[in-house]
């Protein structure tokens, strides 16, 4: 099945990870983005959700690093994705302390058990 043949908000999101692409939702109604996938826009309450294909490309909102205690620490950011919605994530390839708010970063999808995971890189080392 492609990510266009329909189906529940979250079969859809997958399918479009499986494709290797970060979907998300733009409301006819009042042209919000929508993320994470939903059925009714949470702006307005249309159910007139069109999907559209993110660019991967965002601006850091918010970092966390999370310690544990026998590893290294990884980070939890909220990036703004240049389309105009915000998503919970991490940022790899830099130290968890050292991810900064405003750090322009790409998407990649991480391939685990679960199927492709949404990460983000800084911008210019992603694929
Ligand atoms: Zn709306």
């Amino acid at each position: 099945m492609s990510p266009e043949d329909g189906g529940p908000p979250v079969e859809v999101y997958r399918r479009y990870l499986e494709s290797g692409r970060l979907g998300f939702q733009r409301c006819a109604g009042c042209g919000a983005a929508v993320f994470y996938p939903r059925v009714l826009c949470p702006v307005c309450g249309s159910s007139d959700l069109a999907w559209e294909t993110s660019s991967g490309r965002g601006v850091v909102y918010a970092t966390t690093a999370v310690y544990r205690r026998e590893d290294d620490p990884y980070n939890v950011v909220l990036v703004d994705v240049e389309e105009g919605f915000r998503m919970m994530s991490r940022v790899e390839g830099v130290p968890a302390e050292e991810v900064e708010v405003g750090a322009r970063v790409t998407l990649r999808l991480d391939l685990t058990d679960d199927g492709p995971v949404p990460v983000f890189v800084p911008e210019g080392e992603g694929p």
